[in-house]
């Protein structure tokens, strides 16, 4: 692909419409890359030495908006404008932090717990998409220094487990950041990727994606078939990594200094010495057996021996996902082809060495493992932009999708690991004579009622022209685009009202919350049925009730009075059967009313024909 720099003076915009980078947005550090000469390569900052820019905001006096390191510095001195782990509040409401707002050094508020969460950083409330936005112009700028042309395509890096509103919220950050988001693409997906992983449409794989970054851990176990990227699991914790590392060495330290952890909150530059120091620690012993440092005129030394040792319980909680991950799958740990690395923290060797005896193969670790995603990204990008001939890549839906029918069932519309992009509809009409209204609401979940799913959202479709129950023909359709973002759209075919929504985020989801509402559709299945079973028979005996009373109205002058008499008597017994809690009971009710009433329906239907063709009137009260 040829760059061609801009000339600014005539105001030609350059040929940027060629180029689409990829990004990983992370919770610790982010990056952006570019596909250079058909090789993936990801961006160094202006003093060339980091491709990382740490996920840090930092909001100095006169409206000072610093990123990365520069923001980093400020972590200690000024943690109150220092905002950090944008990632962990993307779409999440003040309900679904609520419990880890301890860990979070600023200050983060909603006066409704149901709505979107805020941070509140001096006098300004920001959102955690437009906090988002500045680390994403920041990596736009920073390419665009490289390159010397603007750039305004992207693909952003999401991990498996982001709902909807995460990503529609990556999305929005990057739109307020100035780029036009052309793919939200899993991270997993995009590690692939990198390896070349997914590329050969012929070949066939089950691949294991192991994530330790900076304070999040990810397992991904991924079915790639045809271009299609299906996640199968995702498992992890959303607090361990490489933080709790340092934090182990911290410990080391202070032990070797006679000191308690006071002592870092006594003297905060002191605290923030001992953290770099341990930092560097971690990062030394990757590499070699022995690390000795100074702080406050001190030695320490640690050996990788007594930090293997501290923080092998750590690794091994990891490993316990992995379990849990391969279990969800329905796979074990030899049928998986590859382990690919990811994660600043997979370079620590007894992670990588637990990983590798876990899985019993070598691990893809050649590339860089902060980096590896990005590399992904940028190539995702690059064959988005028609470089790579022949390539379609998609990834999958994590949960099915559907909306609420009469009783409170949940009607999937596009089920689980379906294809992204896709398009799916059904018809439905009206429960009730002369509905003008009809509310839509949007779930997404595995069960089989729509309480025990999450909604979406909801909306109106209005103006319907009266008619009686079940004349109206409406059609809705889900469109799922190649990001997973949902268009809901509701048409009544005969009069052309229509309305759509576009999934707007009413309330969070958290990641265990996610995984656990597969489980549960897997362990409630049993009593998931019975209550549809109960459910769609209650529907039924209504649509007869109505069916009735209706029947009996306009027959009043066919039908005998014995007839009617009995049918009413039917009708009680049904109304009366609706209210057991045995579908059985319903359906013989239904079963009795049918056999009576069809041969009663079938001579009112001669009669009426009958009518017709001598033009006259047999309906309703007029009597005969
Ligand atoms: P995230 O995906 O959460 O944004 P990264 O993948 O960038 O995070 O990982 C950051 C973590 O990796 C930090 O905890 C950092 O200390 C750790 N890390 C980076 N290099 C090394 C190394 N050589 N040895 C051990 N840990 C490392
Ligand atoms: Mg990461």
């Amino acid at each position: 692909m040829a760059l061609i720099s801009i000339n600014l003076q005539d105001g030609s915009v350059g040929k940027d419409q060629d180029l689409i980078i990829g990004i990983d947005l992370g919770t610790t550090n982010s990056l952006v890359a570019y596909m250079k000469d058909g090789q993936a390569v990801c961006v160094k900052g202006g003093d060339g030495k980091s491709t990382l820019v740490p996920s840090i905001v930092h909001f100095g006096p006169d409206n000072r908006i610093d990123v990365g390191d520069i923001a980093k510095e400020q972590l200690v001195k000024d943690p109150g404008n220092t905002i950090y782990s944008v990632k962990r509040l993307m779409g999440k409401s003040y309900k679904d932090i609520e419990e880890i707002q301890g860990y979070f050094g600023y200050k983060i508020l909603d006066d409704d717990t149901e709505s979107l969460v805020k941070v509140r950083v001096k006098d300004r409330y920001y959102t955690p998409v437009e906090l988002s936005a500045h680390i994403l112009r920041a990596l736009k700028v920073r390419i665009e220094d490289v390159l010397k042309m603007p750039v305004s395509r992207a693909v952003i890096t999401v991990p498996a487990y982001f709902n909807d509103n995460q990503r529609q919220a990556t999305r929005d950050a990057g739109k307020l950041a100035g780029l036009d988001v052309l793919r939200i693409v899993n991270e997993p997906t995009a590690a692939a990727l990198a390896y070349g992983i997914g590329l050969d449409p012929a070949q066939s794989e089950l691949i294991a994606v192991y994530d330790l970054g900076g304070g999040t851990f990810d397992i991904s176990i991924l079915q790639i078939q045809e271009g299609v990227f299906e996640v199968l699991s995702t498992n992890g914790d959303t607090f361990l990594g490489g933080d709790d590392f340092d934090r182990a060495i911290t410990t080391m330290i202070l032990e070797q200094l006679g000191l308690t952890e006071e002592a870092l909150v006594a003297d905060k530059s002191f605290g923030q010495s001992v953290r770099l120091l341990s930092e560097e620690t971690k990062k030394a012993l990757s590499a070699s057996a022995h690390f000795e440092g100074t702080v406050n005129g001190k030695k320490v030394t640690i050996s990788r021996a007594a930090f293997e040792k501290k923080v092998q319980p750590l690794v091994q909680r990891t490993l316990d996902a992995c379990k849990n991950a391969l279990a969800d799958a329905g796979r074990t740990a030899d049928q998986i082809d590859k382990v690919v690395m990811v994660g600043g923290s997979t370079r620590v060797p007894l992670v990588k060495d637990s990983v590798s005896t876990f899985f019993g193969k070598p691990v893809y670790d050649n590339l860089n493992p902060d980096e590896v995603v990005a590399l992904g990204a940028a190539i995702q990008a690059d064959i988005l932009a028609g470089n790579q001939k022949d390539l379609l890549l998609l990834d999958v839906t994590p949960l099915s999708l559907g909306i609420e029918t009469v009783g409170g069932l949940m009607d999937t519309i596009i089920p689980r690991n379906s294809k992204v992009p896709n398009k799916a509809g059904r018809q439905y009409t009206t429960s009730v004579d002369g509905q003008k209204n009809l509310k839509i609401a949007v779930y997404q979940g595995e069960r089989d009622l729509v309480e025990h799913n999450r909604k979406l959202g909801e909306f109106i479709l209005r103006g319907i022209p009266p008619m009686p129950a079940g004349l109206p023909k409406i059609d809705i359709q889900f469109i799922l685009n190649a990001d997973g973002i949902l268009t809901v759209r509701a048409r009544e075919l005969r009069s052309g009202v229509e309305q759509q929504i576009d999934i707007r985020p009413t309330y969070g989801i958290n990641e265990e919350e996610m995984a656990q509402m597969l489980l549960d559709s897997i362990s409630h299945a049993q009593e998931d049925m019975a209550v549809r079973g109960l459910l769609e028979a209650r529907n039924e005996a209504r649509n007869l009730l109505l069916a009735g009373d209706k029947f009996l109205e306009q027959n009043n002058a066919i039908l005998s009075e014995e007839e009617k008499a009995a049918t009413k008597d039917l009708l009680i017994a049904l109304e009366e059967a609706t209210k057991s809690t045995d579908k059985d009971v319903i359906h013989h009710a239904i079963e009795v009313l049918n056999t009576y009433t069809t041969p009663l329906a079938h001579r009112a239907m001669d009669v009426t024909i009958q009518a017709a063709m001598h033009g006259k009137d047999v309906s309703g009260e007029t009597g005969a």
